[in-house]
């Protein structure tokens, strides 16, 4: 057998089927955004984070301006905390570098990290550096903290539950494929932008984390679908959506055209939004969608239901929509 026959999630499950063993002050470890620790004070939890950027499979050196690149390496890790409705604390910073890198690229990506690090107030506390042979490979560790008793997961959805997401999707993926393209993005330069620079949506998890009837929450990161899956998985039930209540972009429709590409597989398992998603009782729905709204994620809407039949099911002006392939994953899809 062959790792792209279990894929990514398939190996995940293999190493945490082996690493089995918890110990006590562990509320979360393998399985969610963060792990969660308790801290002593039994008030106070600890988020802690890791993610791994590799040219060219996450980013492409030369088509990537260095300061976007550092600033998208910690949008990144901070989306996690921002989905457990987290404050970000500090971060950890590891990069193996090619000798022959110019310095200037190393100073900008290190300026577009320092952006994002002085925005959300987290503190470099330490990190590695290492020689590659060839390509240059980010890995960022991030701590957050939150209250124990205020922590999102992707477990606790609910049937009857309402699905909300905090703004458009898709967009990532058309910005994606004028770059691999090298297309002149010209008016759907936004697109290009939602890509490279994309936004951690830290204050509207915190501001749900407040609402005890918000059951779970995640980033999509890795496509709409596959990330509603992961709290679908973990919360034992399932869900209906309408696709033509998922906010997109107003230039996506035009843009996928002018790519020949589906709008619909950008918006359902395209990743790299970085916008959250989340479960809330229905009689305090309207009141998530207020205070999502004026956390600043002003399109943020709701989606579809909880369901307690398993699986998702999409529909579109009342069809079912075939899904096909569900989000992203590492070794299946090259
Ligand atoms: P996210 O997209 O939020 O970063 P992932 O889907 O990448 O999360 O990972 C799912 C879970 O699997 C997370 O809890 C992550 O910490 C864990 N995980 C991923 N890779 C490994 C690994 N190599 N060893 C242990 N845990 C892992
Ligand atoms: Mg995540």
């Amino acid at each position: 057998m062959k790792l792209s026959d279990i894929g990514e999630f398939g190996l995940i499950d293999r190493i945490a089927a082996l690493f089995h063993q918890s110990r006590p002050g562990c509320i979360e470890g393998i399985g969610d955004d963060c792990a969660v620790l308790e801290m002593k004070d039994g008030l106070t939890a600890l988020l802690v984070t890791t993610d791994l950027l590799i040219d060219p499979i996450h980013f492409i050196r030369d088509k990537t301006p260095p300061r976007l690149l550092g600033r998208k390496a910690l949008a990144v890790n901070l989306s996690d905390i921002a989905a457990m409705g987290g404050s970000p604390w500090g971060f950890f910073l590891s990069i193996a570098v090619p000798a022959s890198i110019n310095l200037e690229y190393i100073d900008a990506f290190m300026l577009g990290l320092h952006d994002r690090a002085t925005e959300f107030n987290a503190v470099l506390l330490g990190g590695d550096t290492t020689r590659s042979a060839e390509h240059f490979a980010i890995n960022i560790t991030i701590l957050g903290t939150s209250q124990l008793t205020q922590i999102k997961r992707r477990i606790g959805a609910k049937p009857g539950d309402v699905i909300q997401v905090s703004g458009p999707i898709g967009s990532s993926s058309a910005g994606l494929k004028m770059l691999l393209e090298s297309k002149n993005p010209g008016v759907f330069e936004p697109l290009l932008m939602a890509h490279l620079d994309p936004y951690p949506r830290i204050a509207t998890g915190q501001a749900l984390a407040r609402i005890d009837s918000v059951s779970a929450m995640i980033d999509i990161s890795d496509g709409l679908l596959q990330d509603l899956g992961h709290i679908c998985t973990r919360s034992g039930v399932g869900a209906d959506i309408a696709f033509e209540a998922i906010p997109r972009d107003s230039l996506i429709d035009a843009c996928a055209r002018w790519c020949d590409e589906s709008m619909e597989s950008w918006i359902l398992s395209g990743g790299e939004d970085y916008e959250l998603l989340w479960t809330v009782s229905a009689d305090a729905a309207d009141r998530a969608l207020d205070v999502a709204r004026a956390s600043g994620a002003n399109r943020a809407v709701s989606i579809g239901t909880i369901t307690a039949q398993p699986g998702i099911r999409v529909n579109r002006d009342g069809n079912p929509l075939d899904t096909g392939r569900m989000g992203w994953d590492h070794f299946r899809y090259t």
